[in-house]
């Protein structure tokens, strides 16, 4: 009847997602593009992108789908999982998420939106969760500096063997690994060691160190506390026998047993290295989690990854940052202590808070009762005619049942209980926070014991089975921040005070350039949290797993199609660890080839500092390409260094776009020239933003590359992690992926070996970049990138009237970042970029990547999802910061006391004493900042080489917190 009906069925297909995702809207896109002079997205990117390397056909991907269907679909694949009870252990444990955690921390986006604290004023709620962290792992590991988190403990263990290899006096011999060490931690340090030329023994030391492993020289040693049989070892005489031998010590150990156990520093160790997933975080079919890493005093300026430490601030105030910045691979490049960039910072907030909680009475009590139910089991299994093996255990047993352990482990499975299939005569139980009556009684019977007295009667009848000599007998968690949150009010208000102080994606944009801090939508996010993607230990028998499978293949295949590559492997746990197993496939090819002699890397200047500190780890030497006026590579110092190096090149790493956010017209002939001389491409694809649906890497001439599926697929940044770094590889490549022992499917037997613990890294949060794919489609996502270069060119148009735009590509266009550059305004007037960062705030906003890849630079990102008044918010305030730049030029503000100097200001501005040329309106109410909605820095400009002259890296003494 009516003339303006609307099918059903456009109805039905509701508001696109894609709309949801991209900010500008079709009226907004307009606009920009005028004011960067084109008529259309597909005219800018036809002029932006190169001709060489333009697809020319469509993504091949299934139709967009609506955000309800796509949970209804993840919804499907969720129940093609099946929960069991998890008693499998080996490092992961099922726990009890307190609800004020998982909501409040976990699914709140002021924490998971949240970028690495690298601005550290806008970032004082993560650095003192992170604190926290520390805190935790260094008293009860009783070694007193601990890192903020490391991937996971496989290659915590890993960076330890490393470490030990840098700081020790021993500097050849072997790495002496116990035999009662997680078997996935072994094989990690084994996929590590190889390329470095370290030699790994794996022997029993129960004995202590055997006489010829003595005699070769050992370096360094690693001992598994409790072991992953279950057996708790007093571990002394051994590491007594290894300090001899000038051996550094490293003790894998349990956070919850360290609880009631002597800890690896009082027991002599030198590190020590774990995962705290079981405090709180799920196992999310093999992560994240967070792994730690603690040492002694001496090694704390040489840890890996970052460390929180105390400084103060311009008002002499506490301050919280991240300590000893320059040791990070930015600055150290193939010096690096590591190429760990992104982590697990999250995961690493939440264990910490976990802790806060339940104060360490609360842990001991779920130490105990895990423990208890492990000594009941242990006491029926004996009763039961069973032999339990060893007599000192913490959680875990391993029981004797020759011949018949494959059929125990099948009995128990049909009984709704996942256990260990050791091998064929031993079946490994662990009991964990959520071990239950219920599972005691499913195990037994499943050793087909039934005639039991009542499970009350065997606790009275049973001592606990933790060995005397190693029970821990001093206090740890002291803090008062450990003692002040018990009840889920307190709690509640604490994670929302610290939330408060920090900026993330919830409060306005993040513009990093190289970070892609785009929309991380709650569609993408509502799966994670799902039981039946959180619950799954990640050896658990791939049947029950078929809905994850189904996922991972999908996402495999799609991100294949999405970059032009033939395979992909989702199991490095972040962008680093896809770099590393790149360069260790292009490596096993090369020698297969019977080119071992191809050890030399290029890369030029401009690269991210992981690619040189991976290529280092890759067994690879770093030969670095300079990088032209123009921001391109310098073509003819390529081509002398391809020449010079010709016989021995065994693989180009070149990022593109290029760090310096332009689309390079060489890259084809960069890729020919090194083809032709026998090497391989390694394309960075930390930059995929600015290619999806226009470019393949994989098509214009790489051969491997890795994603960030923590930039460009919408895992959210976490404050510093979780990440994936899926690697991806052309055909000739995909026989070296990386695999796994104790998963065949995740990976070709021909493999690497794994670089993540997991056989799938962070499987947990590989339904946020699968929901993405499936919400976007092809067209989508093709939108996306074509609006993300045009946001970032409308950016570069508005300000380039007042800061000279650094480097432009074709058409005098950038990709989907552009460098701004201030050194002439520094040089003029004086005022840095750290100056303007630092009154970003002020402004209410967070800086972009400051300094990189060109000092007295800032690089600017706005991804596709900023709206056009975001945009707009962010051009008017650099404006107006350019304005005050002027004021401080001419004079009229001082050099040394100006608002850009000063900056930021708190709340504090507004009180109290007043002696500056410029008012308090000026310092936190400037133009265009409403009164209403003023984001508050909680300190002033921190002092970073304070911090890193007085290093405190744990909660500070309660006396320090009455200022
Ligand atoms: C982010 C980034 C990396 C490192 O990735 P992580 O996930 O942080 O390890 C490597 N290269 C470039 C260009 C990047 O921007």
């Amino acid at each position: 009847m009516t003339a303006n009906r609307i099918s059903l069925e456009a109805l039905e297909r509701g508001t696109p997602f894609a709309q949801r995702h991209i900010g500008p809207d079709s009226e907004a896109q307009a606009k920009m593009l005028a004011q960067v002079g084109f008529a259309s997205l597909d005219e800018l990117t036809a002029t932006a992108v190169p001709d060489v390397i333009k697809s020319t056909e469509a993504l091949n991907l299934p139709e967009a789908r609506t955000e309800a269907e796509v949970l209804a679909e993840l919804r499907g694949l969720a129940d093609r999982n099946q929960v069991l009870s998890s008693m499998i252990g080996l490092g992961y444990h099922g726990t009890f998420t307190p609800p004020v955690i998982l909501r409040n921390v976990m699914e709140n986006p002021a924490w998971y939106t949240a970028y690495t604290p690298y601005q550290p004023e806008i970032s004082q709620g993560r650095l003192e969760a992170l604190l926290n962290f520390q805190t935790v792992v260094a008293d009860l590991t009783g070694l007193p500096t601990s890192g903020a988190s490391l991937l996971d403990e496989g290659t915590a263990a890993a960076e330890a063997m490393a470490l030990a290899r840098r700081v020790g006096k021993v500097k050849d011999g072997v790495f002496l690994v116990d035999a009662d060490c997680l078997p996935q931690t072994v094989a990690v340090i084994q996929t590590r060691a190889e390329p470095t030329g370290v030699e790994v023994v794996v022997a029993d030391l129960s004995e202590g160190i055997p006489a010829e492993v003595a005699e070769r020289g050992v370096f360094g040693v690693l001992l598994q506390y409790p072991g992953a049989t279950g057996a708790v070892r007093d571990p002394r005489a051994v590491i007594e026998q290894a300090h001899e031998l000038g051996a550094i010590v490293t003790v894998a150990a349990d956070l919850l047993a360290l609880t009631l156990l002597t800890s690896p520093g009082e027991l002599g160790a030198d590190i020590a290295v774990g995962s705290s997933q079981r405090f709180g975080v799920p196992m999310g079919f093999g992560g994240p989690h967070a792994g730690f890493m603690a040492v002694r005093d001496t090694y704390a300026r040489s840890l890996p990854g970052r460390l929180v430490g105390v400084s103060v601030d311009a008002d002499g105030n506490k301050a919280y940052r991240l300590a000893l910045q320059t040791r990070e691979q930015h600055i150290r490049r193939e010096k690096a202590t590591s190429n760990i960039c992104t982590a697990q910072v999250l995961l690493a907030v939440m264990a910490g808070m976990y802790a806060v909680y339940h104060g360490p009475e609360g842990l001991a009590a779920i130490a105990r009762r895990t423990h208890r139910y492990a000594a009941v089991l242990a006491a029926g299994l004996r009763a039961g005619g069973a032999e339990v093996v060893g007599e000192a255990f913490f959680d875990t047993l391993t029981v004797r049942v020759p011949g018949r352990a494959a059929e125990v482990v099948a009995a128990a499975r049909e009984a709704g209980v996942n256990l260990r299939l050791t091998d064929a005569d031993h079946v490994g139980i662990a009991c964990d926070e959520t071990t239950g009556r219920e599972q005691l009684a499913a195990v037994w019977s499943a050793f087909g014991i039934t005639e039991l007295p009542a499970i009350d009667e065997l606790d009275a009848a049973t001592e606990d089975a933790l060995p005397a000599g190693l029970l821990r007998s001093d206090a740890y968690l002291t803090h008062p921040v450990f003692h002040q949150h018990r009840s889920e009010t307190a709690m509640l208000r604490y994670l929302r005070r610290l939330a408060d102080r920090d900026y993330a994606l919830d409060r306005g944009m993040i513009p990093l350039g190289s970070c892609t801090m785009k929309l991380n939508a709650t569609t993408e996010m509502e799966p994670v949290t799902w039981p039946e993607f959180g619950g799954l230990h990640p050896f658990a028998p791939v049947e029950q797993a078929e809905g994850y499978l189904t996922l991972i293949r999908e996402l495999e295949e799609r991100l294949a199609a999405v970059t032009g590559y033939d395979k992909v492997s989702l199991q490095p746990n972040a962008g680093s660890q896809g770099e590393l197993a790149g360069l260790l496939a292009v490596r096993a090819y090369h020698r297969a080839n019977g080119d071992e002699q191809r050890t030399v890397c290029l890369i030029p200047s401009s690269a991210h500092g992981t690619n040189a500190a991976s290529a280092v780890m890759a067994g690879m030497k770093v030969v670095v390409v300079k990088t032209g006026e123009d921001g391109e590579v310098d073509t003819a110092d390529l081509h002398a260094k391809i020449d010079k190096h010709r016989d021995e090149l065994a693989v180009l790493m070149v990022t593109y776009p290029s760090t310096h956010g332009v689309f390079e017209e060489h890259i084809s002939e960069i890729c020919a020239a090194v083809h032709e001389a026998g090497g391989q491409v390694y394309v960075d694809g930390a930059n995929l933003n600015a290619l999806v649906g226009l470019a393949g890497p994989g098509a214009f001439g790489g051969d491997v590359s890795h994603l960030n599926l923590h930039k460009t697929f919408c895992i959210p940044h976490g404050g510093g992690g979780p990440g994936v770094g899926p690697v991806a590889v052309r055909s000739h490549l995909a026989p070296y992926l990386p695999n796994h022992p104790l998963q065949p499917t995740a990976g070709p037997e021909t493999g690497v070996g794994p670089v993540s613990a997991a056989p799938w890294g962070s499987a947990g949060i590989l339904p946020i970049s699968w929901a993405y794919v499936r919400l976007m489609g092809g067209e989508g996502l093709k939108r996306a990138t074509q609006v993300a270069v045009l946001s970032a060119n409308y950016i570069a148009k508005r300000l380039e009237p007042h800061y000279p735009v650094l480097y432009t590509g074709p058409g005098g266009l950038v990709a989907h970042e552009c460098i701004i550059d201030l050194r002439p305004l520094t040089k003029a007037t004086g005022v840095t970029v750290d100056d303007v960062a630092k009154r970003l705030i002020d402004y209410g906003f967070h800086a972009p990547t400051m300094s990189f890849p060109v000092a007295g630079t800032l690089m600017i990102e706005p991804t596709e999802s900023e709206d056009l008044a975001e945009l707009d918010r962010f051009c008017a305030t650099m404006i107006a910061i350019r304005e005050e730049i002027d004021k401080v030029g001419s004079g009229e503000w001082a050099k040394d006391d100006n608002p850009l100097r000063n900056a930021p200001h708190t709340a504090a501005a507004l009180g109290g004493e007043w002696s500056h040329a410029y008012s308090r309106e000026e310092a936190v109410f400037p133009a265009g900042v409403s009164a209403a909605d003023k984001y508050w820095p909680p300190v002033r400009r921190i002092d970073g080489a304070y911090g890193d002259r007085n290093l405190v890296c744990s909660c500070p003494p309660l006396d320090e917190y009455d200022g």
